[in-house]
Protein backbone atom coordinates (compact mmCIF):
# COMPACT_ATOMS: atom_id res chain seq x y z
CA UNK A 1 0.00 0.00 0.00
CA UNK A 2 2.49 2.47 1.32
CA UNK A 3 4.38 1.65 -2.11
CA UNK A 4 1.84 2.20 -4.33
CA UNK A 5 1.41 5.80 -2.53
CA UNK A 6 5.31 6.49 -3.15
CA UNK A 7 4.51 5.80 -6.99
CA UNK A 8 1.76 7.50 -7.72
CA UNK A 9 3.04 10.48 -5.40
CA UNK A 10 6.55 10.22 -7.45
CA UNK A 11 4.73 10.11 -10.67
CA UNK A 12 2.14 12.97 -9.59
CA UNK A 13 5.44 15.16 -8.75
CA UNK A 14 6.88 14.70 -11.51
CA UNK A 15 4.28 15.23 -13.94
CA UNK A 16 3.61 18.65 -11.79
CA UNK A 17 7.29 19.41 -12.34
CA UNK A 18 6.82 18.84 -16.29
CA UNK A 19 3.59 21.52 -16.36
CA UNK A 20 5.38 23.75 -14.20
CA UNK A 21 8.23 23.59 -16.70
CA UNK A 22 5.34 24.24 -19.86
CA UNK A 23 3.67 26.99 -18.06
CA UNK A 24 7.57 28.53 -17.70
CA UNK A 25 8.22 28.62 -21.70
CA UNK A 26 4.45 29.42 -22.50
CA UNK A 27 5.20 32.72 -20.12
CA UNK A 28 8.00 33.73 -21.54
CA UNK A 29 6.50 33.01 -25.22
CA UNK A 30 3.82 34.99 -24.36
CA UNK A 31 4.24 37.52 -21.76
CA UNK A 32 7.66 38.30 -22.19
CA UNK A 33 9.40 37.66 -25.86
CA UNK A 34 5.78 39.79 -27.13
CA UNK A 35 6.64 42.48 -25.17
CA UNK A 36 9.82 42.86 -26.53
CA UNK A 37 12.44 41.32 -24.85
CA UNK A 38 14.79 40.12 -26.62
CA UNK A 39 17.88 39.16 -24.24
CA UNK A 40 18.63 35.14 -25.03
CA UNK A 41 20.54 34.80 -21.80
CA UNK A 42 17.60 36.96 -19.97
CA UNK A 43 15.31 35.07 -21.66
CA UNK A 44 17.12 31.67 -20.32
CA UNK A 45 17.06 32.72 -17.25
CA UNK A 46 13.50 33.26 -17.06
CA UNK A 47 12.87 29.53 -19.07
CA UNK A 48 14.47 28.19 -15.50
CA UNK A 49 14.32 29.56 -12.19
CA UNK A 50 11.41 27.76 -10.94
CA UNK A 51 9.13 30.84 -10.40
CA UNK A 52 6.70 28.48 -8.33
CA UNK A 53 9.01 27.74 -5.50
CA UNK A 54 9.07 31.10 -4.67
CA UNK A 55 5.66 31.94 -4.29
CA UNK A 56 3.44 30.44 -1.15
CA UNK A 57 2.25 26.61 -1.89
CA UNK A 58 -1.61 27.86 -2.16
CA UNK A 59 -0.74 30.13 -4.98
CA UNK A 60 1.80 27.73 -7.03
CA UNK A 61 -0.32 27.32 -9.50
CA UNK A 62 -1.01 31.44 -10.09
CA UNK A 63 2.97 31.90 -10.77
CA UNK A 64 3.37 31.77 -14.11
CA UNK A 65 0.26 34.42 -15.10
CA UNK A 66 0.82 37.64 -15.92
CA UNK A 67 0.58 39.13 -12.92
CA UNK A 68 2.05 40.20 -9.49
CA UNK A 69 1.56 37.99 -6.90
CA UNK A 70 1.30 37.97 -2.79
CA UNK A 71 4.31 36.69 -0.70
CA UNK A 72 2.80 37.80 3.01
CA UNK A 73 3.49 40.80 5.28
CA UNK A 74 2.08 43.27 2.77
CA UNK A 75 5.03 42.74 0.34
CA UNK A 76 4.49 41.05 -3.68
CA UNK A 77 6.74 39.32 -5.96
CA UNK A 78 6.66 41.05 -9.17
CA UNK A 79 5.03 39.79 -12.32
CA UNK A 80 7.33 37.80 -14.87
CA UNK A 81 7.33 40.46 -17.42
CA UNK A 82 8.88 43.42 -15.31
CA UNK A 83 11.34 40.88 -13.89
CA UNK A 84 12.40 39.83 -17.32
CA UNK A 85 12.58 43.79 -18.39
CA UNK A 86 14.01 45.02 -14.99
CA UNK A 87 16.88 42.79 -15.76
CA UNK A 88 17.28 43.07 -18.95
CA UNK A 89 17.48 46.97 -18.70
CA UNK A 90 20.80 46.16 -16.92
CA UNK A 91 22.91 44.73 -19.66
CA UNK A 92 24.43 42.11 -17.01
CA UNK A 93 27.52 40.73 -17.83
CA UNK A 94 28.89 37.20 -16.46
CA UNK A 95 31.24 38.54 -14.35
CA UNK A 96 29.22 41.13 -12.72
CA UNK A 97 29.49 41.31 -8.92
CA UNK A 98 25.60 43.17 -8.23
CA UNK A 99 23.53 44.25 -5.88
CA UNK A 100 19.56 43.86 -5.22
CA UNK A 101 17.59 45.86 -2.50
CA UNK A 102 14.30 44.11 -1.73
CA UNK A 103 14.62 40.38 -1.79
CA UNK A 104 11.29 39.61 -0.96
CA UNK A 105 10.58 36.16 -2.00
CA UNK A 106 14.16 35.84 -3.81
CA UNK A 107 12.62 34.89 -7.27
CA UNK A 108 14.35 38.28 -8.79
CA UNK A 109 17.81 37.26 -7.33
CA UNK A 110 17.61 33.50 -8.25
CA UNK A 111 16.89 34.83 -11.84
CA UNK A 112 19.97 37.28 -11.83
CA UNK A 113 22.20 34.52 -10.27
CA UNK A 114 21.64 32.80 -13.86
CA UNK A 115 23.43 35.97 -15.31
CA UNK A 116 26.62 36.94 -12.75
CA UNK A 117 29.09 36.25 -11.09
CA UNK A 118 27.91 37.10 -7.10
CA UNK A 119 24.51 38.43 -6.42
CA UNK A 120 24.29 40.46 -3.20
CA UNK A 121 20.52 40.95 -2.16
CA UNK A 122 19.14 42.73 1.22
CA UNK A 123 15.47 42.44 2.45
CA UNK A 124 14.25 45.02 5.55
CA UNK A 125 11.85 42.59 6.51
CA UNK A 126 13.30 39.61 8.37
CA UNK A 127 10.99 36.74 8.22
CA UNK A 128 10.93 37.74 4.47
CA UNK A 129 14.72 37.29 4.39
CA UNK A 130 15.16 34.44 6.28
CA UNK A 131 12.77 32.51 3.98
CA UNK A 132 14.54 33.42 1.02
CA UNK A 133 17.40 32.34 2.28
CA UNK A 134 16.20 28.76 2.47
CA UNK A 135 14.08 28.45 -0.54
CA UNK A 136 17.37 29.81 -2.61
CA UNK A 137 19.80 27.34 -0.86
CA UNK A 138 17.29 24.75 -1.43
CA UNK A 139 17.44 25.56 -4.95
CA UNK A 140 21.55 25.22 -4.99
CA UNK A 141 22.28 28.91 -5.51
CA UNK A 142 25.25 29.26 -4.09
CA UNK A 143 25.97 32.66 -5.46
CA UNK A 144 23.67 34.84 -3.98
CA UNK A 145 23.82 36.23 -0.55
CA UNK A 146 20.85 37.57 1.67
CA UNK A 147 21.36 39.94 3.99
CA UNK A 148 18.63 41.30 6.65
CA UNK A 149 18.64 45.32 6.91
CA UNK A 150 17.59 48.46 5.11
CA UNK A 151 18.98 48.60 1.99
CA UNK A 152 18.87 52.65 1.45
CA UNK A 153 22.72 52.28 2.69
CA UNK A 154 23.72 49.74 0.00
CA UNK A 155 26.62 47.06 1.16
CA UNK A 156 29.36 49.27 1.77
CA UNK A 157 31.43 46.21 2.43
CA UNK A 158 30.76 44.57 -1.20
CA UNK A 159 31.10 47.49 -2.76
CA UNK A 160 31.31 48.70 -5.65
CA UNK A 161 28.63 46.93 -7.38
CA UNK A 162 28.37 46.64 -11.58
CA UNK A 163 24.96 46.77 -11.22
CA UNK A 164 22.16 47.71 -8.76
CA UNK A 165 18.40 46.67 -8.75
CA UNK A 166 16.13 48.24 -6.50
CA UNK A 167 12.87 46.50 -6.08
CA UNK A 168 10.54 49.04 -4.08
CA UNK A 169 9.60 51.96 -5.03
CA UNK A 170 11.28 55.23 -3.86
CA UNK A 171 10.75 58.55 -3.51
CA UNK A 172 14.20 59.58 -4.01
CA UNK A 173 17.15 57.45 -5.31
CA UNK A 174 19.37 56.79 -2.32
CA UNK A 175 22.52 58.83 -2.67
CA UNK A 176 24.74 56.00 -1.16
CA UNK A 177 23.54 53.57 -3.65
CA UNK A 178 25.05 56.46 -6.63
CA UNK A 179 27.96 56.15 -4.26
CA UNK A 180 28.50 52.25 -4.55
CA UNK A 181 27.78 51.86 -8.17
CA UNK A 182 31.44 51.10 -10.02
CA UNK A 183 32.41 52.98 -13.14
CA UNK A 184 30.58 51.86 -16.17
CA UNK A 185 28.15 50.92 -13.29
CA UNK A 186 24.27 50.29 -14.55
CA UNK A 187 21.06 50.97 -11.77
CA UNK A 188 17.66 50.22 -12.23
CA UNK A 189 14.74 51.36 -9.34
CA UNK A 190 11.47 52.62 -9.36
CA UNK A 191 11.00 56.19 -8.42
CA UNK A 192 7.68 58.13 -7.38
CA UNK A 193 4.96 58.81 -4.84
CA UNK A 194 4.38 56.02 -1.99
CA UNK A 195 1.23 54.16 -3.38
CA UNK A 196 0.77 55.66 -6.56
CA UNK A 197 2.11 55.23 -9.91
CA UNK A 198 6.34 55.18 -10.10
CA UNK A 199 8.57 55.12 -13.34
CA UNK A 200 11.55 53.03 -13.51
CA UNK A 201 15.11 54.79 -13.88
CA UNK A 202 17.09 54.09 -15.31
CA UNK A 203 21.24 55.42 -14.31
CA UNK A 204 24.63 55.12 -15.21
CA UNK A 205 27.99 56.21 -13.99
CA UNK A 206 30.47 57.08 -16.45
CA UNK A 207 33.46 58.48 -15.75
CA UNK A 208 32.13 59.53 -12.21
CA UNK A 209 29.11 61.40 -14.68
CA UNK A 210 25.71 60.36 -13.65
CA UNK A 211 23.19 59.76 -16.20
CA UNK A 212 19.31 59.23 -15.56
CA UNK A 213 16.85 57.67 -18.33
CA UNK A 214 13.14 57.44 -17.41
CA UNK A 215 11.46 53.98 -18.79
CA UNK A 216 8.53 52.27 -18.28
CA UNK A 217 5.43 53.40 -15.59
CA UNK A 218 5.07 50.66 -12.75
CA UNK A 219 3.66 50.03 -9.15
CA UNK A 220 6.07 48.48 -6.77
CA UNK A 221 5.21 48.10 -2.68
CA UNK A 222 6.84 51.02 -1.38
CA UNK A 223 10.79 51.48 0.12
CA UNK A 224 10.88 51.72 3.09
CA UNK A 225 13.24 52.72 6.07
CA UNK A 226 14.23 51.61 9.33
CA UNK A 227 13.71 53.76 12.49
CA UNK A 228 17.07 55.68 12.83
N1 LIG B 1 12.42 41.29 -5.64
C1 LIG B 1 11.34 40.65 -4.92
C2 LIG B 1 10.10 41.51 -4.85
C3 LIG B 1 10.22 42.41 -3.77
S1 LIG B 1 8.89 43.36 -3.20
C4 LIG B 1 11.01 39.29 -5.42
O1 LIG B 1 11.57 38.87 -6.44
O2 LIG B 1 10.20 38.62 -4.79
C5 LIG B 1 9.90 44.59 -2.44
C6 LIG B 1 10.63 44.17 -1.21
O3 LIG B 1 11.42 45.27 -0.80
C7 LIG B 1 9.72 43.83 -0.04
O4 LIG B 1 9.99 42.54 0.41
C8 LIG B 1 10.08 44.90 1.00
O5 LIG B 1 10.03 44.42 2.32
C9 LIG B 1 11.51 45.25 0.60
N2 LIG B 1 11.99 46.56 1.06
C10 LIG B 1 11.32 47.74 1.15
N3 LIG B 1 12.12 48.72 1.61
C11 LIG B 1 13.36 48.15 1.81
C12 LIG B 1 14.62 48.65 2.28
N4 LIG B 1 14.78 49.92 2.66
N5 LIG B 1 15.65 47.78 2.34
C13 LIG B 1 15.52 46.48 2.00
N6 LIG B 1 14.34 45.96 1.55
C14 LIG B 1 13.27 46.78 1.45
Amino acid sequence: MTILVLIIYFFYSSWLQDSYALERMKMVEKQIKARGVVSESVLNAMRTVPRHEFVPPDRAKYAYNDYPLAIGYGQTISQPYIVAYMTEALNLEKEDVILEVGTGSGYQAAVLAELVKEVHTIEIIRPLGERAKVTLSALGYKNVHVYIGDGYNGIKSKAPFDAIMVTAGAEKVPPPLIEQLNEGGRMIIPVGTVNDVQYLLLIKKNKGKITRKTLLPVRFVPFTREKE
